[in-house]
Formats: C-alpha cells, sequence, structure tokens
C-alpha cells in the first residue's frame, strides 16, 4: 500500500487529528464535495436531486466507532426519523439505507454485537414499513466475521438485507461464493481501509484481479450484485459479464458515492444501468473524509492547509 495512503488512513482514526481538521477553517469546502450536508433535510434535498436525474440511493448517516451506549440509541433514532421522512417524501422507493454496525453499537464490549443487533433490527423494520430496504456497511478486518454473522441473522426476518464484500480480503472470493444465493443482495467495492498485508492484498493491481474474479463469481450466481467502484475499467467489465451471464439490466446495479463521478453516473443511467449513489450526511463526517482523501492522494493539499491554518 502507498505510505501516504496508509499514513492516511491511520489518521483517520486519530482524535487529535479529528479535533485539528473538523475545525480548521479550509475544512468546509472539501466536506461539501463529499458529504451531502449535516441535517436530515439535508440528505432529503440530495436525494430528491439524484432522484430527479434518474439515479437511486443509499443514505449513510455518518458515524462509526461508538464508545457510548447512548451514542448507539441516537444513531439509531436518526435512521428511524430519515427512512419516516423519507416516506412522508415520497422518496422510500428512491433510496435506502446504508447502516455501519459500529455505529449502532457493535464495539461495545461483550454485548456489543448483541446491542448493534437489536438496533439493526428496529432499522430493518422501520424500512419494511416504508418499503425500502438497508444495506449493512462492512468496516476493518477485525469486524468481518461479526457483521456477516449479525447480516445473517438480520436476514432471517429481513432476506433484502444487503451485505458487503471487500475485494482487497484474501477471505472475499469464499465470502462471495457464500453469499452468491438466489435473492442475496451484495455491494462488492475494494476495500477502503488499512489493512495487514496478512489479511490483504495491498497492491492495486493486484486488488482489481481480485475484484474481477469476485464479481465472475457473483454475476454467474443468483443474486443480486451491487458494483461500488469508480473504477471505469471494473464498471466496464462488470458489465460485460453481465451481459455474457444473460443478466437483465435490473438483476444488478452499479454503486458511486457521492461527489465522485457524477456525470459518469448520469451517464450510466441514461444507458439504462441502475445506479446507485451513496449519500452520506451528519456532522461525524471526519473518518469517512480521510478515507475519500486517502483514495485520491490530490486532495493531501488540504491536509497540509489544515494543519498550517489553524
Ligand atoms: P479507485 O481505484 O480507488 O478509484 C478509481 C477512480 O475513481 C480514481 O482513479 C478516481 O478517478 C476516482 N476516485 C476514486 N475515489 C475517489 C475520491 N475519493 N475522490 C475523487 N475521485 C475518486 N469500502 C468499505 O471498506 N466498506 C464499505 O461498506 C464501502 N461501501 C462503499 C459503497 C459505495 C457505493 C462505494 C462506491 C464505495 C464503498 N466503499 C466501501 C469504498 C471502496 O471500498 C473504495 O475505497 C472506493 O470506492 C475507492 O475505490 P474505487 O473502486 O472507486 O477505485
Amino acid at each position: 500500500m502507498p505510505v501516504l495512503r496508509e499514513a492516511l488512513l491511520k489518521i483517520s482514526r486519530s482524535k487529535v487529528m479529528k479535533s485539528t481538521v473538523t475545525h480548521a477553517p479550509v475544512t468546509r469546502r472539501v466536506v461539501d464535495r463529499y458529504v451531502a450536508g449535516e441535517t436530515t433535510d439535508d440528505a432529503l434535498r440530495a436525494t430528491r436531486a439524484l432522484a430527479d436525474a434518474g439515479l437511486t440511493v443509499t443514505i449513510d448517516h455518518l458515524g462509526e466507532d461508538t464508545t457510548k451506549r447512548e451514542q448507539a440509541g441516537a444513531t439509531t433514532d436518526a435512521y428511524l426519523d430519515l427512512l419516516a421522512r423519507l416516506s412522508e417524501a415520497g422518496l422510500a422507493a428512491t433510496a435506502e439505507v446504508s447502516v455501519k454496525l459500529s455505529a449502532i453499537g457493535q464495539l461495545l464490549g461483550a454485548h456489543g454485537e448483541k446491542i448493534a443487533t437489536e438496533n439493526a433490527q428496529l432499522i430493518c423494520e422501520a424500512a419494511l414499513e416504508v418499503g425500502t430496504t438497508v444495506t449493512v456497511d462492512m468496516e476493518d478486518h477485525t469486524t468481518t466475521d461479526s457483521t456477516l454473522g449479525i447480516v445473517a441473522e438480520l436476514r432471517r426476518d429481513y432476506p433484502w438485507v444487503g451485505a458487503v464484500l471487500q475485494a482487497y480480503l484474501f477471505r472475499t472470493e469464499a465470502d462471495c461464493e457464500a453469499l452468491a444465493g438466489a435473492g442475496s443482495r451484495v455491494r462488492l467495492c475494494k476495500g477502503a481501509y488499512a489493512e495487514p498485508e496478512s489479511v490483504a492484498h495491498t497492491d492495486p493491481a493486484e486488488i482489481d484481479r481480485a475484484y474481477v474474479r469476485c464479481l465472475k463469481i457473483l454475476m454467474s450466481g443468483d443474486g443480486y450484485p451491487m458494483v461500488a467502484t469508480h473504477d471505469p475499467r471494473l464498471v466496464e467489465i462488470a458489465v460485460a459479464l453481465a451481459e455474457r451471464e444473460h443478466r437483465a439490466k435490473d438483476s444488478f446495479e452499479l454503486q458511486m458515492l457521492y461527489g465522485i463521478r457524477p456525470s459518469e453516473q448520469a451517464r450510466l443511467a441514461w444507458l439504462g444501468h441502475r445506479v446507485r449513489v451513496y449519500v452520506p450526511y451528519g456532522t461525524d463526517w471526519y473518518g469517512y473524509l480521510v478515507r475519500r482523501l486517502a483514495e485520491k492522494p490530490s486532495n493531501m493539499r488540504f491536509f497540509a492547509h489544515s494543519l498550517i491554518s489553524r
């Protein structure tokens, strides 16, 4: 993994850097590129604009690595409010939600998994009531088994719950095989965390090759692949594989992040593909932002500015 990216990903969990960057005057402009805003209204506004452009949406209420039970409850409540507001606005058929289990209690000690499962069940029930779905984001590799276990439990009552698999992990081809069954919604991404060489490919070309192997498994399976990448070559390969497998255009979807390659999102939708945009909102944007900056090192100047302009 390039040194700069690794260093950035490490500071994505630093509390000191979080405070420095969050209060730097130069920050707002960069945040606005990747984050839809701080309030539910902001998320709804962005969702409406994307829906008008023929795109679907998955909304993330920002937050992760929660260490307090009240905070996990507050994040769960924010999702329940968001789902009710989506329904009121007539946007529940357009937008689902993406949830990080670490934001709703997964890391809260011995009872963390139970708390996160119960909170996720509340969110799934609310999504069911308004007629939409939930996808469970994937975080660093120390949580993969726990997260897939909770997804399996949620799927007993809510079979439409989406799982996320990260192509950079050595284990992921086997996970793709296990999750390629009928009706299984699986988002495939490259992976956004700093992972050790013992568990993950770190060479970008190796990650791309692993992504294609995973795509082949998902596209030839009976599930619903959600191809999450901005990489033009991988999007092209995904579409070609879907055609080779005689998949209808509504049997898979392409996903990209808010603010990244928006004209390509619109072009793919115009070509008749299902395109879903991941829309993050909220005040706790630091970790998300740093992962986006790590993917685009030309954004590094921002960090230097935020440190010296304090
Ligand atoms: P890259 O090779 O990183 O990028 C390809 C091209 O896209 C770049 O050359 C550039 O032109 C453009 N690009 C990519 N990133 C940026 C950026 N930040 N700013 C500007 N341009 C950029 N990761 C997880 O670990 N867990 C998840 O749950 C998860 N969910 C995701 C959901 C969606 C919908 C998407 C699209 C990604 C998600 N990711 C998740 C992030 C993913 O793992 C990658 O880190 C991220 O998508 C960058 O990889 P890439 O496939 O776009 O390829």
